[in-house]
């Protein structure tokens, strides 16, 4: 077992699931993933080997990505801005960049920096489980507002740059009416004046079942033959083949991973059950911040059965009530039949993968977990468990 080998808590991943996941979505001639999911560089080449694109939202993404082996025209920086560094970065290794902002254009000509371009379309309305992901309209601030596309387009032109790809993350899931409003969106923008355009991004957004018994995950013909059928109208729009990109994160790494943790105690509170685990949201943090959901196991440390099924809260070793991992979202506590458990016993957090890891800070100044790669019958570490030094390495101490 990985946890006597590494310890806990400890992220596991299982690079079979997110292989099948990308086999899933082959039709589409280009996959970018969206490493901010889950961006370890280890999964990062062995994706890259898998002939897909990577998707870098920071310098530190583009930073990653070319350690992963990535080659510069495999590499999309996508953001609404550039810092200094990620300019920089965009300029050493003419990385193509995918505009959020109008502004972006001249921060790229007055650097001097010619590189193919995206852009991302504000369609005018978005999509999403909260207002935190709502990735469109008034109140977001992705992308170039819609009305503003061919004007951009133009200046880009003269500006001697080539508009390649149009880009609209906006997340549907698995709601189809949505997403024909989102493919219409997309074939009504597209300037008939975008000669050079040659790829459609439809972004990422696709959606993963965390409910055990929930129908498994999206149709995904379904998803590819809406946007193979607007590629071919956008084809006769602008007189030229062009190609269909997706740009998922969740997607391919949710399920893929657990979060393994020790329940270190049980206790009640008047006629609750808890179980305190070493992990917290400094590890997990997207129940504490969207309410999310996510499956429990309990695997018995001594005993090879499971105990009967009992209400229990799940909650983390942070000096913060919210570090809970059974709550709804606006925070409601609520409890889960889990097996009845003894301190000792490791409690399992399912389909992590996704914003996990990757979400992970050192408040309480706890230290970031080990990652861990299953694959072919063997565990290997990918990440090591940061130490005491490592979290007090930037710290000055003047006495
Ligand atoms: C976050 C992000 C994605 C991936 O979103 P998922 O919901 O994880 O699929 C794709 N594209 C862009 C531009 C993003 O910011």
């Amino acid at each position: 077992m990985a946890v006597e080998q590494f310890s806990s808590p400890l992220w596991v991943y299982d690079f079979g699931v997110i292989e099948k996941r990308i086999l899933e979505l082959r039709s589409f001639d280009v996959i970018r993933y969206a490493q901010k999911a889950s961006p370890n560089i280890n999964l990062l080449s062995k994706m890259g080997g898998l002939g897909l694109e990577v998707d870098a939202v920071s310098a530190g993404e583009i930073v990653r990505a070319l350690r992963a082996g990535f080659s510069p025209s495999r590499i999309k920086y996508t953001a609404d801005v550039f810092d200094k560094d990620a300019l920089a970065l965009v300029k050493e290794h003419s990385i193509p960049v995918n505009i959020g902002s109008p502004d972006m254009l001249w921060q790229l000509h007055e650097a001097g920096v010619k590189v193919p371009l995206t852009i991302r379309i504000n369609p005018g309305f978005g999509h999403g489980h909260s207002q935190k992901v709502n990735t469109g309209g008034e109140l977001s601030k992705h992308g170039v507002w819609h009305g503003e596309l061919d004007a951009l387009v133009k200046k880009a032109m003269q500006l001697g740059f080539s508009v390649d790809c149009l880009h609209m993350h906006i997340g549907s899931g698995s709601d189809f009416e949505h997403l024909s409003q989102v493919v219409s969106a997309m074939e009504s923008m597209v300037p008939v004046a975008c000669k050079s355009l040659k790829t459609i991004s439809v972004g990422g957004g696709l959606p993963v079942s965390y409910k055990r018994g929930e129908q498994n995950n999206m149709d995904l013909e379904k998803y590819y033959n809406m946007w193979d059928s607007s590629r071919k109208r956008i084809s006769n729009i602008v007189g030229h083949a062009v190609q269909l990109e997706v740009e998922p994160g969740r997607y391919l790494v949710a399920e893929s991973c657990v979060l393994a943790t020790e329940i270190l105690a049980v206790k009640k509170m008047g006629n609750n059950l808890f179980y305190l685990v070493n992990a917290g949201f400094t590890d997990l943090v997207r129940p504490a911040f969207y309410g999310a959901y996510h499956h429990i196991s309990i695997i018995p440390k001594k005993s090879k059965e499971l105990g009967e099924l009992v209400d229990v809260i799940v909650a983390g070793p942070l000096c913060e009530s919210c570090d809970v991992f059974t709550q709804e979202e606006g925070g409601v506590v609520v409890s889960r039949k889990l097996p009845l458990a003894k301190v000792g016993d490791l409690l399992v957090i399912h389909d992590a993968g996704a914003y996990g890891s990757a979400m992970s800070s050192n408040y309480n100044s706890r230290l970031l977990a080990p990652e861990i790669l299953w694959e072919k019958g063997e565990f290997t570490q990918i990440r090591k468990r940061q130490t005491f030094e490592h979290m007090l390495n930037n710290e000055v101490c003047n006495e």
